[in-house]
């Protein structure tokens, strides 16, 4: 990443475009009377437009992450993080961006959608990177490379070595997405920013912190790439329910590790359990919140636990998942109903 140089990145009409400014930018200067945003002026909690740079959240998760908060974007899930990645980085009809199937299926949708061609890289069997396939697609036009780690749907951490060759001989940007990094056993890449200026890493608040409901996606990177994405987010895309449901919720250190803690115990029982079925004819290794396990007739199994009213994840359809099932952890009564209904198949 020697001669790596964010403004070359820059899709050209982001470049050239100015920010809509918003009525709350200058939201640190404390005022009496607020007559500025056309808002509804009777107090109920929520009258009144959110911070649109999320200060609150993002100090409290400066002190637990240890990052800088001027390496971090918010967004409405992590989801509206990928795309603001691919509206600032990309070019319609002319860049293309690569992940890695199988993977998380919005990069492939985000691609669609932008208008971007996505190359693909499949993993090896052991759902590793195919470095030397990934550095061998790169083209003058490939903007970005989606990694996944752990990996969704395979649950795979992807080893140290491979996501730094790639970081080291591309000259791309290099999301890492995040999403199951609290329940894995390897460290986050948040602590390679500085060392990375192409390194990009998203997580949320939707898997071990409880808050799918929320919609809040982290996203630490450069202050150039940060200011980037800053320039063309939605002015409010955080509102203001989900930034004071997520700042309880991240000071409540406690209950986060507990429940953390028990998902952690479920997944090894739920391991257990399944490794003793007969259909069940590999459990992937998980460093998630969920196992990917080969079956001997995925549909079959998909749709008997369906009529027994338990859904699951049939993944037969992706690359290298024939006959796959991707089960997520529950709480210990829910997994305790699915491994029943899974013993009278
Ligand atoms: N990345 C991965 C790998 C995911 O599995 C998911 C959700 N299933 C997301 C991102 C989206 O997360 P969010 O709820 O923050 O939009």
């Amino acid at each position: 990443t020697k001669d790596f140089k964010i403004e070359n990145f820059i899709r050209t009409n982001v470049q050239n475009m100015a920010p809509y400014s918003s009525a709350r930018d200058e939201f640190t200067k404390v005022a009496d009377v607020y007559l500025d945003a056309n808002e509804n002026p009777f107090e109920n909690g929520i009258n009144r437009y959110p911070d649109p740079y999320q200060k609150l959240v993002k100090e409290r998760l400066s002190e637990i992450k240890n990052i800088p908060t001027q390496n971090m974007i918010l967004g409405n899930g992590s989801d509206e993080i990928l795309d603001l990645i691919f509206r600032a980085f990309c070019e319609p009809k002319e860049d293309n961006v690569i992940c890695t199937p199988p993977t998380y299926g919005m990069y492939k949708v985000l691609a669609g959608l932008n208008d971007i061609e996505l190359k693909n890289s499949v993993l090896t069997v052991d759902f590793n990177l195919n470095v030397a396939d990934i550095l061998s697609q790169i083209d003058a036009n490939t903007k970005i490379i989606f990694l996944c780690s752990p990996n969704n749907p395979t649950g795979n951490i992807i080893p140290e070595n491979q996501i730094e060759e790639v970081l080291t001989k591309s000259n791309c940007l290099v999301v890492i997405d995040e999403a199951y990094i609290d329940f894995a056993s390897s460290p986050s890449w948040t602590t390679k920013l500085e060392q990375y200026p192409n390194l990009i890493v998203c997580q949320t608040l939707s898997k071990a912190y409880g808050m799918a409901g929320i919609r809040l996606g982290l996203c630490f990177a450069s202050t150039k790439i940060v200011s980037v994405l800053n320039k063309i987010k939605p002015p409010y895309n955080v509102n203001v329910l989900t930034q004071r449901t997520a700042l309880e919720a991240l000071n409540d250190v406690e209950g986060y590790e507990g429940k953390l803690e028990l998902i952690l115990q479920e997944r090894e029982s739920m391991r257990d359990a399944l490794s003793e079925l007969s259909f069940v004819k590999k459990i992937y290794p998980s460093d998630a919140n969920f196992w990917l396990i080969k079956v001997e007739d995925a549909n079959n199994i998909y749709n008997k636990l369906l009529d027994l009213g338990i859904v699951i994840r049939n993944r037969c359809n992706q690359v290298l998942c024939e006959n796959t099932l991707r089960i997520t952890i529950g709480t210990p009564i829910e997994n305790e109903k699915l491994i029943q209904a899974l013993r009278k198949l």
